[in-house]
């Protein structure tokens, strides 16, 4: 009988799930919805993509908001991607559309978009890249999830791969508009049930020029990501980092004449939402309220500070943003190479060893390339040797072409020179030796993080420990 009970209630939860409702609450026009049905696609998520949705969407995780920081980091790659091909494409820019992040509540409609305009993603892309490819970290995080030791860090999400679907801890149901500059038309993406989703293409057309709109149908009881001062706080906190604008849509009061005629007529403005403010008591003078977007970041990206500038507290809070994460670094080192090449390098030992810091497959390294402060990538296994594949950070040159390739990367000479000064480097010597005595008297990690350490400082501490490092900064 029970399994019958619970039998109805997944199929009334598929029901109302069900795409018409969908569009219909989306507020399309008859012929929309036909255009809808006439290209819709459903696709079934990939087996451990569900299961991860399932865990997302019925966990009551106490700190929901970091969906936030993960939306905003993917946005933020999305524009990274864009500026990187635009450097021998110059045609991805030729539309003048600004590279910015913009975020908006929308209390009626009881939704919040992340709008970005980045590289957005093709047809192809969007089946791929949410929903039916397996990536590594899915399994991974489920298992980490379920590990007694870390039960329940769905915090960690972004660390392992799969940050998008925190969008579920706060949705229940997310919609995502992207129109890419390889593809002539505007996608829309929905998950249909836990099993499913659709794509379409998008029966308004081409709305946003470039890029992607995240729109989060909020859950009951999410309603606090619709308040402007609670927003306000998360998006500071999470975009102080990103190098990319990001505004908030948000409400100021203006002092302004008072209109004298009456009969003006009341035109919609896009871009300002204007409400009188009845309480003012000026004559001539009154207060409007005012929607504007509003800036909230300005920071310059921290490596190109000077460190004895910079608080310990914001490396940490670097590291926070860098890692997805709100432990603190173990050690930290930040430099100014030169030399045959010159560059800046901040570079993190991480609280605990990376998910994939044993796999001997994964050869993949934590550290972004930027050249000029553009973003280049994060795999550039060469400047990073294996036995420092679990430091995270950037590094940053005005010595490399913008337009350099993976390829001419490998080849290059300044590369093995800036891979000679990270090896070199006297810091990264006093970080190991910082994190050994961290084990010592901590005695706080992990088997494996320990083991690891082990192998790493006798690996270390034999090849170099004769060599003479050389202070280049
Ligand atoms: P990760 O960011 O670690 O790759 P996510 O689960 O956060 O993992 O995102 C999955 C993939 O979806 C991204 O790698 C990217 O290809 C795509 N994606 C997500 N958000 C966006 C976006 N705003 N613009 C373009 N692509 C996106
Ligand atoms: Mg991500």
């Amino acid at each position: 009988m029970k399994l019958i009970f619970a039998s109805l209630v997944a199929l009334l939860a598929c029901a109302a799930f069900s795409s018409v409702a969908l569009a219909q609450e989306g507020g399309y026009t008859a012929e929309e919805l036909q255009r809808i049905s006439s290209t819709k696609e459903s696709h079934h998520f990939e087996a451990e993509v569900h299961k991860l949705m399932d865990i997302i969407i019925n966990s009551l995780y106490s700190t929901s908001e970091i969906f936030l920081r993960e939306l905003i980091s993917n946005a933020s790659d999305a524009l990274d991607k864009l500026r990187y091909f635009a450097i021998s494409n110059k045609d991805l820019l030729k539309d003048d559309i600004p590279l910015d992040i913009k975020i908006k509540a929308d209390p009626e409609a009881n939704t919040l978009t992340i709008f970005d305009t980045g590289i957005g993603m093709t047809k192809e892309e969007l089946v791929q890249n949410l929903g039916t490819i397996a990536r590594s970290g899915t399994m991974n995080f489920i298992k980490n999830l379920q590990n007694s030791e870390n039960a329940g860090d769905i915090g960690q999400i972004g660390q392992f791969g799969v940050g998008f679907y925190s969008a579920f801890l706060v949705a229940d149901r997310v919609t995502v508009h992207t129109k890419s500059p390889l593809s002539d038309k505007q996608y829309v993406w929905e998950a249909d049930s836990q099993q499913s989703f659709s794509v379409y293409e998008d029966p308004k057309g081409n709305t946003l020029g470039r890029g992607t709109a995240i729109v989060l149908h909020l859950k009951e009881g999410e309603e606090e990501y619709l308040e402007e001062n609670r927003l306000q706080t998360l998006v500071k906190q999470y975009s102080q980092f990103i190098d990319f604008p990001i505004y908030l849509w948000a409400s100021h009061e203006e002092t302004v004449e008072k209109e004298i005629d009456e009969n003006s007529d009341e035109e919609a403005d896009d871009s300002m939402d204007i409400e009188e403010d009845e309480e003012s008591e000026e004559e001539e003078l009154s207060t409007i309220v005012v929607h504007d977007w509003e800036r909230m970041n300005n920071l310059k990206p921290i490596w190109t500070r000077k460190a004895s500038d910079i608080e310990e507290e914001e490396y940490n809070e670097f590291f926070h943003a860098l890692s997805k994460g709100v432990d603190d670094p173990m050690a930290y080192t930040h430099f100014k190479a030169e030399g045959d090449i010159n560059f800046k390098a901040l570079l993190f030992v991480p609280p605990r060893a990376p998910h994939n810091l044993l796999d001997t497959v994964d050869n993949t390294r934590d550290v972004k390339l930027y050249v000029k402060r553009v973003f280049i990538t994060d795999d550039f296994a060469e400047v990073i040797p294996r036995y420092l594949s679990f430091l995270k950070g950037v590094i940053d040159s005005d010595d490399l072409q913008l337009n350099v390739s993976r390829e001419m990367l490998q080849q290059t000479k300044l590369l093995k020179a800036m891979q000679k000064k990270v090896h070199d480097y006297s810091c990264i010597s006093q970080m190991i030796f910082e994190v050994r005595a961290f084990c010592k008297w901590g005695n706080k990690f992990s088997k494996s993080w320990s083991v690891l350490l082990r192998r790493i400082l006798s690996f270390y501490e034999t090849k170099f420990f004769l060599m003479p490092f050389t202070r280049v900064a």
